[in-house]
């Protein structure tokens, strides 16, 4: 019999799988889909405490996440062989006029610029930048390949994941769970762990709900664009094979799947005004997805109050890849 069970195959479930893996306990992955199609999919692969300007708490939990990356990236490699497309690339925030807000949010220093400097570490940005905010330790990864990766690590070191698996109900008794109703029969383990990301409330009445962001990929194989571009209303992600992702609009329309006229250009708009260039290049894809929101925006990782035998890894919203490392190490603490 499996030690524990995950329920949900995001980045979340996945990076706890493989820390518990690690650890020697038998771990079941469940995913009613394919693992890795939800919000770790649709996501840009930021690794930014600073640039989100995180506070308190969650600032120090990325912090800690973002400084276990490259270790974790390393270990990852070393399993499957396989390239996440982790870059140290850091990441600007060139500004208009907009320096007097973000000066006002910031919890962490970063190095100030002046447009000359600004234009050293980025050319071709919009001619009246004025300056800008660079914030040289924050990074990014490639989060479909970091979740090519983790699948095959698990399955390399004999995880199991069962997908298509749907988990319908948390079946209980006094404080401990004692089985899940699923699509393929009831299973038992001794301990579970809820990872359901912006679905989490179909099994446990907690505060998660989702928060839909529309992104857009345009290609340019020759682009010179050499680290990630923030703003206050669009960022731009380049990849190192000429991807450029752009992003995201935050929307609290429930469910609602689909790119809008509306998310599509306004990303577009804001995008070409940050960086000139975008406006000649081939857009290759649009996509949707949903961020797990919490409260006050904090990630809910804990033994459950109610059921002894039940952890909670889920509400990561705009930062579940970068703060996959950390969870999985905090999880992994709780479980052992
Ligand atoms: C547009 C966008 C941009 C983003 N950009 C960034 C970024 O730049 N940097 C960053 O750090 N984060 C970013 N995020 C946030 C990040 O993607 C999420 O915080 C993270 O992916 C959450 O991971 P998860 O595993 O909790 O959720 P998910 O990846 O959504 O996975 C949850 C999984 O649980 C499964 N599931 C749910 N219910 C059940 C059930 N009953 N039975 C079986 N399986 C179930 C789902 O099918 C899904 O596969 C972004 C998110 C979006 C949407």
């Amino acid at each position: 019999m499996t030690d524990v069970l995950i329920i949900g195959g995001g980045v979340i479930g996945l990076a706890i799988a493989l820390e518990l893996s690690l650890l020697g306990i038998k771990v079941t992955v469940l995913e009613r889909n394919a693992c890795a199609q939800g919000a770790t999919w649709a996501a840009a692969g930021m690794l930014a405490p600073q640039a989100e300007r995180l506070s308190g708490d969650l600032l120090d939990l990325a912090l800690r996440s973002r400084s276990l990356y490259p270790h974790w990236i390393d270990q990852l490699q070393g399993i499957t062989g396989m390239e996440c497309g982790y870059w140290q690339c850091g990441i600007l925030v060139p500004y208009l006029n907009e320096v007097l807000v973000w000066k006002l949010n910031l919890h962490t220093l970063p190095e100030y610029c002046d447009r000359a400097h600004t234009k050293t570490i980025q050319t071709g940005l919009n001619h009246n930048v004025a300056g800008g905010l660079w914030f040289k330790d924050d990074a990014q990864v490639d989060n479909r390949y970091l979740s090519k990766a983790l699948i095959a690590a698990l399955r390399l070191r004999s995880v199991k994941i069962l997908e298509g698996v749907s988990v319908y109900s948390i079946e209980t008794d006094q404080n401990q769970v004692t089985h899940l109703v699923t699509s393929h029969g009831n299973l038992q383990s001794d301990r579970y762990i809820l990872a359901t990301g912006a679905w989490t409330k179909e099994l446990m009445p907690l505060p998660i709900s989702p928060r839909k962001g529309q992104m857009l990929e345009v290609f340019d194989p020759n682009h010179s664009l050499k680290t990630v571009l923030f703003s206050e209303d669009v960022y731009i992600v380049p990849r190192q094979d000429g991807r450029i992702i752009i992003g995201a609009t935050v929307e609290n329309v429930g469910f609602t799947i689909g790119n809008t006229a509306q998310g599509v250009s306004t990303l577009l708009n804001n995008a070409i005004r940050l960086y000139p260039a975008i406006a000649a290049m081939t857009i290759q894809s649009t996509w949707w997805g949903f961020r797990p929101h919490a409260p006050a925006e904090i990630p809910i990782l804990e033994v459950s109050p109610t059921y002894e035998n039940l952890v909670l890894a889920t509400g990561h919203y705009r930062n579940g890849i970068l703060l996959a490392p950390v969870t999985a190490k905090v999880i992994a603490d709780l479980i052992n």
